[in-house]
């Protein structure tokens, strides 16, 4: 068993999602988007650096489509546990979209602005067809004029670190999730 509670420094975090709770859900994710793109050649975009471990275990999970893989990097929360309120874009894809069907991941959205921003720039590119997929999604918080097609876990305005998900760069490497105990609320850059 994870441990309920663990430590940085002085601040208290809760698990939120187990190993297997995440692993079970990205499977079932796969197994969705494999049973919507099949037959096809679509195009995995990830968001670095908070996307790379879903990603990776994600398209492990699609083994019945021919699936190619690339990144952008934008600028995240970095120290702060609140959202900057703007984007910088670090590194965009290499990849010719024109044509694509093309799929971004994203480990969460929060306010929106970065999956907002991703989507013009690949707009841009005149894709065949752009989706949207997210382990983790702040609904309440985001503003968007768009879906998000596939959803791992609806969450509350909360921080939350972990597979993937920094605390000032660090814990990405924990398997599991795990949610700030907040006393006070977090402001999100809204
Ligand atoms: P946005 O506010 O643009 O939707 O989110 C931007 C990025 O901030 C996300 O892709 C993610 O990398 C980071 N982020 C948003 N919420 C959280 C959170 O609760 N914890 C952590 N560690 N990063 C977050
Ligand atoms: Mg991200
Ligand atoms: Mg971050």
């Amino acid at each position: 068993m994870p441990e309920e509670i663990i430590w940085i420094g002085d601040e208290p975090f809760q698990l939120l999602f187990s190993e297997s709770e995440i692993q079970s859900r990205v499977r079932q994710m796969a197994l969705e988007i494999e049973k919507d793109y099949a037959g096809k050649s679509p195009i995995f975009v990830g968001v670095l650096n908070g996307a790379f471990i879903f990603m990776g275990d994600l398209i492990r999970q699609i083994q019945g489509v021919d699936l190619e893989i690339d990144f952008y990097k934008l600028s995240s929360y970095g120290k702060e546990k609140a959202s900057a309120g703007q984007v910088q874009l670090l590194k965009s894809v290499d990849t010719k979209l024109a044509g694509r069907d093309v799929i971004v991941v994203e480990d969460i959205v929060d306010s929106g602005l970065s999956v907002s921003y991703i989507r013009e720039a690949i707009l841009a590119h005149s894709p065949k067809s752009l989706r949207f997929c997210a382990l983790l999604f702040k609904e309440s918080v985001a503003d968007l004029d768009f879906i998000i097609d596939y959803v791992g876990f609806r969450i509350p305005k909360q921080f939350v670190i972990g597979y993937g998900l920094d605390y000032k760069q660090l814990k990405r490497n924990l398997p599991a999730i795990y949610q700030l105990v907040d006393s006070h609320p977090i402001q999100t850059g809204k």
